[in-house]
């Protein structure tokens, strides 16, 4: 995929009826960070302050997000291509449902193809339910590298922001805390992408 088809789909994307949730957004919320990026962070979908703003994760728990990453030393806004897996905001913050999904897919599929990323992190379990069809729970998938069937990319699904706004507990073994781990070893991943980027290039 180059720089123009990506444009393309994006652009249509903007004007977008293929599900419902067309009918309620305010601005479809495409994605945020730059393109073609190592690291891609795949959400749930846009809440008020995202239909709003018509940019990804800049609501409560986009701040939080904002921090995590800020804690192992990665700029979300530089250095992050972050996305949901439905573009478009479900009312009241309800779940996506399957065929909302399944229509908002091809966008997805299209920007994981032209960002190319070498790491993928899944926050929240519609994320992992969508692109890694994993119907366990978050606590026994998170913190687990898995790769992107038929590709060579590294996946680690990680708790959703929202739910730790709900368990903001930073103890040892809570749910935080094992975020943090999380988010550790994906600063490693990145570190070493990037060494060898810088060794091959
Ligand atoms: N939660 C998500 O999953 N995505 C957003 O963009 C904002 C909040
Ligand atoms: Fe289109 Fe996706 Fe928005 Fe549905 S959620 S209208 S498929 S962009």
């Amino acid at each position: 995929m180059d720089l123009a088809a990506y444009q393309k789909i994006r652009e249509e994307c903007f004007s977008c009826q293929k599900c419902d949730l067309s009918k309620k957004r305010n601005k479809v919320v495409f994605s945020s960070g730059p393109v073609p990026c190592d690291l891609m962070l795949i959400g749930e979908g846009p809440g008020a302050d995202e239909d709003e703003q018509g940019l990804p994760f800049v609501g409560r728990a986009g701040q939080l997000l904002t921090k995590i990453f800020e804690s192992v030393g990665i700029n979300r806004n530089n250095e992050v291509y972050i996305t949901n897996i439905v573009k478009c905001r479900p009312p009241e913050n309800r779940a996506p449902l399957r065929e909302e999904t399944d229509a908002c897919y091809p966008y997805l599929e299209a920007q994981i193809k032209y960002v190319n990323p070498k790491i993928l992190i899944l926050t929240g379990s519609p994320a992992c339910k969508v692109v890694l069809k994993n119907e366990m729970p978050m606590s026994k998938i998170r913190g687990n590298w898995t790769k992107l069937e038929g590709t060579d990319i590294s996946v680690m699904p990680i708790f959703h922001p929202s739910y730790l706004l709900r368990n903001p507990s930073k103890e040892k073994g809570s749910p935080k805390w094992l975020t943090w781990q999380d988010m550790i070893e994906v600063k490693n991943a990145l570190d070493c992408v990037r060494k060898v980027k810088s060794l091959t290039q």
